[in-house]
């Protein structure tokens, strides 16, 4: 457990686009550079990387401002989404899979960019072995009371790797210009699909109450099958068994855009409904 070396104030920082954020001093340099890798501090380990406010995405800001590369040097595990909402986003063991809107999985590009996204390295803090957890309500109904023991305040990064009954799933056409909001671009243009029997991993992350005006507060999920050849946005799953992995995550580092539409958005409106709308189909 790291997390108590950490400090548990929020950590936000705010940068340039296309730029990697200045999040700690640099180190002093050294004969021989350290490679990029070992130049991670423990501190970038436990941080969520957030690109843009989901209520950016949602008014329709779908333009990239993170590469897929640059996105790699923030965590190896995550979701979010690409440019024109090509698809939804899975990182997981430090690469990078996009679930097209027929369900089928690809690597994404390291040149593509990304309008939104939430990464982390990850690094398992508690492993439980879960079974018989018939649908995605009763999921979130087990992860909350763990929130509830572990702490409800601060992120969490889970995995679930092991055997579905079902994972029902979306994702959605790529989107042209001039872009509409996310809920009118789903009414239209979202698919849905389902996966029996199938082996793989959710990436799920858990955003507290407190981040209500720039993400999703409680869970978003993503699944990716274990060859790789299927996933999306997890609507809904029976779990057969699994493992669930939780990273504990105490730092929260922001970037916002410099996309077009970014200074021109209205982040102040209430788009709770919608962003329910979006997130679960309700
Ligand atoms: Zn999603």
């Amino acid at each position: 457990m790291k997390k108590a070396l950490l400090c548990t104030a929020m950590l936000l920082i705010l940068s340039g686009c296309g730029t990697s954020a200045p999040e700690s001093p640099a180190p002093a340099p050294t004969a021989s550079a350290p490679a990029a890798a070992e130049q991670t501090t423990a501190a970038d380990r436990e941080t969520v990387f957030q690109v843009s406010l989901l209520q950016g995405l949602t008014l329709g800001d779908y333009y990239g401002s993170v590469t897929v590369k640059q996105l790699k040097e923030k965590g190896d595990t995550g979701i979010g989404t690409f440019e024109g909402v090509n698809g939804e986003l899975i990182m997981l063991d430090g690469e990078v899979y996009r679930a097209k809107e027929d369900g089928s999985v690809e690597i994404a590009p390291d040149d593509e960019t990304i309008p939104f996204s939430n990464v982390t390295f990850f690094d398992a803090d508690t492993t439980e072995e879960i079974s018989g957890i018939t649908n995605i309500n009763d999921l979130k109904t087990y992860l909350n009371d763990k929130v509830a023991e572990f702490g409800k305040n601060r992120f969490y990064m889970i995995r679930i790797d092991g055997s579905f009954k079902k994972v029902s799933a979306r994702s959605e056409l790529k989107q042209e210009e001039p872009y509409k909001t996310l809920a009118e671009a789903l009414s239209t243009d979202q698919r849905e699909f389902d996966f029996d029997e199938a082996k793989g991993t959710v990436v799920g992350l858990y955003c507290p109450e407190y981040m209500n005006d720039l993400n999703a507060v409680g869970w978003h999920f993503h699944f990716v099958s274990e060859d790789k050849q299927n996933g999306g946005h997890v609507l809904d799953l029976d779990i057969d068994n699994a493992e669930v992995k939780w990273d504990n995550t105490d730092g929260f580092n922001m970037l916002l855009p410099e996309t077009q539409m970014f200074p021109e958005l209205d982040l102040t409106q209430d788009q709770s409904a919608d962003i329910k709308k979006v997130e679960t189909n309700e």
